[in-house]
């Protein structure tokens, strides 16, 4: 395919506009550009051409089944997007007086307190842009309340080695030495490497619970009451809450600070490299930290900025990405208190739906119930058939279904990771259990035909190592 730079020819373009009739005025030609600009001169056919072709050969969730695991993005329902369309919200400037702006004020006042009532958090900054983000804000909370207190010899942080990625790189960037704690075989934290991981030093621990294999991990109460006595605060790793919102919150698991992902659970789009929201939640004792201005109501019932007094400073300028906690407002209203239950409900119900109807044919990673995703490893597959989770996952694409998280969490070997979401109906489920107990008949009788899938895709099997590090985007 040729890139969209590569197309037109000199002069093309729009032709419906007449000719200027202002006089041109010419810029100095310091302000000049020293190289051309090389804009595409295509026709208005030729650009709405090249970017169909370009959504044909990708796939998303308008295309079918998109069980991506850990990272996926859940229900972005349409009304979502025209709240955030609206001119109200949209034509307004961060500068503007408060008094100005009491709709958007508004918007973050009550974002932050069902958000709060959610996470069973006191107080909520909107600043971080995306998870990472809201992880290096909330761990900066925690270095700072032990600062506050004269306790500055509290430099590690204490990670179990099924975390997500970015816990031990936030870490790393809050200036925290990660300290890794195995899990036990079935996939909880091992309270006696937790036990003998803190000490004096330690500045708290990062969690996520449901872990990030799947299962709701029964000592949660244990885990954090081992690191507050040792004097740590809890940090919970919130990305994906749709299993526990509205059932569980991290605050009564005992948790201090919490980051959750609008950008996956609470209705924004997310895969395209932004915007995210990543706000973080604490507990009244960390508070006085927070970065940036929140909204407070005042006793007339109108809405004023407040700042808080021990701030770590601003993550991010002015109140972070408005347009996505838009969205997470409606997407709570929407759904009201019963329907955010039943959403974490379907969740967990879609995932277990799957997980059974696969678990005689794919060997679990892990055995029981699940939460929203399960783990399914194929190492004995790649030992007796030749066949890896890379093949069952190309094999998918030719069944129009998006692989599933691939070698991840890294604890797993030949992990699969399938999080069905809330949103699809049996017959999505049936129809990709089906898709996969034939792969899995192939992988049994016929290994090869999956080494050579996909056959239906632009793209068959790019050497990944390569495509990743030295991208050549022309087709
Ligand atoms: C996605 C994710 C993150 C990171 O979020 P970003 O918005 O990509 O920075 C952190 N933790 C978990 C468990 C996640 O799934």
């Amino acid at each position: 395919m040729q890139l969209i730079t590569e197309k037109g020819r000199e002069g093309r373009g729009l032709s419906l506009l007449p000719p200027c009739d202002v006089e041109r005025a010419e810029p100095a030609q310091a302000d000049c550009r020293k190289i051309p600009l090389g804009m595409p001169s295509v026709s208005e056919t030729e650009i709405s051409r090249h970017y169909s072709a370009l959504a044909r050969r990708t796939h998303g969730v308008n295309d079918g089944f998109y069980p991506l695991g850990s990272c996926t993005m859940k229900y972005n329902p349409k009304i979502d997007e025209e709240a955030a369309a609206l001119s109200g919200f949209t034509q307004i400037h961060p500068l503007q007086p408060a008094e100005t702006a009491q709709g958007c004020m508004e918007v973050l006042y009550l974002a932050e307190k069902y958000l709060c009532e959610i996470t069973g958090m006191s107080a909520m900054t909107f600043q971080p842009a995306a998870g990472a983000h809201g992880e290096f804000t909330g761990l900066l909370l925690i270095k700072a309340w032990h600062h506050s207190r004269g306790d500055m010899k509290r430099t590690k942080i204490i990670v179990p080695d099924s975390a997500h990625g970015t816990n031990p790189a936030s870490a790393a960037m809050a200036g925290l030495t990660v300290v890794n704690v195995p899990s036990a075989p079935d996939g909880s934290v091992d309270l006696e490497a937790l036990r003998e991981a803190v000490g004096e030093d330690t500045a708290g621990l990062m969690l996520t619970n449901p872990n990030t294999v799947g299962m709701f991990d029964e000592n949660i109460l244990e885990i954090t009451k081992i690191v507050h006595e040792a004097g740590g605060l809890n940090y919970y790793d919130g990305a994906n809450l749709n299993a526990i919102m509205g059932i569980a919150r991290p605050g009564d698991m005992g948790f201090d600070v919490v980051h959750l992902n609008l950008h996956k659970t609470f209705a924004t789009p997310h895969g395209g490299g932004g915007p995210g929201s990543g706000p973080v939640g604490c507990s009244e004792a960390l508070a006085p930290f927070l970065p940036g201005a929140r909204v407070q109501k005042k006793e007339d019932g109108s809405y004023g900025w407040t700042g808080a007094e021990q701030t770590i400073g601003s993550v991010k300028a002015f109140y972070g990405n408005f347009l996505v906690v838009v969205r997470a407002l409606t997407y709570i209203l929407t759904l009201g208190r019963e329907g955010i239950v039943e959403a974490a409900r379907n969740a967990v119900l879609n995932a277990n739906y799957l997980r059974t109807k696969l678990a005689d044919t794919y060997p679990m990673a892990y055995d029981g119930l699940c939460m929203h995703e399960f783990v399914v490893s194929l190492q004995s597959w790649k030992e007796k058939y030749g066949v890896t989770a890379l093949d069952v996952a190309k094999a998918l694409l030719d069944h129009g279904i998006h692989p599933p998280t691939m070698y991840f969490p890294l604890i797993v070997h030949e992990a699969l990771m399938f999080e069905p979401t809330e949103t699809e109906s049996r017959e999505t489920l049936d129809e990709a259990a089906a898709a996969l107990l034939e792969i899995a008949r192939l992988a049994q009788t016929d290994p090869e035909a999956l080494h050579a899938s996909p056959r239906t895709t632009p793209i068959g099997r790019p050497d990944e190592v390569t495509a990743a590090r030295h991208p050549v985007v022309r087709g």
